[in-house]
């Protein structure tokens, strides 16, 4: 069994309805966004689940790796490759807390994922229906079902206090900034 699948060891509790599944694992992804967020990084998190089993797991690190690819869904495909020791990655499930960008939702082409499953949508750059919808598109050969809207208000909150907080604070080394108390 592929060493990635043993490590994580994380199972939806039996008998769930597929909408009970989804909320299960958005919930999971919803925790590895407070990572991020926690870490300085816009808080989004990304799961990939086969056959009822976490097999990776990811959440945005661009700024500290210096990784323009670094979103969450890129290192949850980096390390699902890994763990059943294939690119591609059929039958999987992918769950993430904001809708994918054009490059996530072209990897996940690429890596041949069933599903996505996203909670709030991108209204500026969503690739997943908001803006492009390249996940489900007739000039390429994969398309994916989509899913939306589970634990929306959450993770839709999770980003806009993210976003908040960091304009406050923005601003307030800006007054210090203007006032002497800090050295520019
Ligand atoms: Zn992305």
């Amino acid at each position: 069994m592929p060493k990635a699948i043993l490590k994580t060891d994380q199972t939806c509790p039996k008998d769930l309805s597929q909408e009970e599944q989804d909320l299960f694992w958005m919930k999971y992804a919803y925790s590895l966004a407070e990572k991020a967020g926690s870490q300085g990084e816009v808080p989004v998190g990304a799961v990939i689940v086969l056959a009822g089993k976490l097999i990776a797991e990811g959440w945005n690190q661009s700024i500290q790796s210096h990784d323009p690819t670094g979103h969450a869904e890129m290192m949850a495909l980096k390390s699902a490759g890994q763990a059943v020791e294939n690119y591609r990655l059929m039958d999987s499930t992918l769950y993430v807390t904001l809708e994918p960008c054009p490059m996530c939702a072209s990897a996940m082409v690429h890596a041949r994922v069933a599903r996505v499953v996203y909670a709030a949508p991108d209204l500026k750059t969503g690739a997943a229906g908001s803006v492009f919808n390249l996940v489900a598109n007739e000039n390429l050969n994969h398309k994916l079902e989509i899913a939306s809207g589970i634990l929306q208000a959450e993770c839709s909150a999770q980003l806009s206090n993210f976003f908040k907080s960091r304009r406050a604070h923005h601003k307030e080394i800006k007054r210090q900034l203007k006032s002497g108390l800090i050295d520019s």
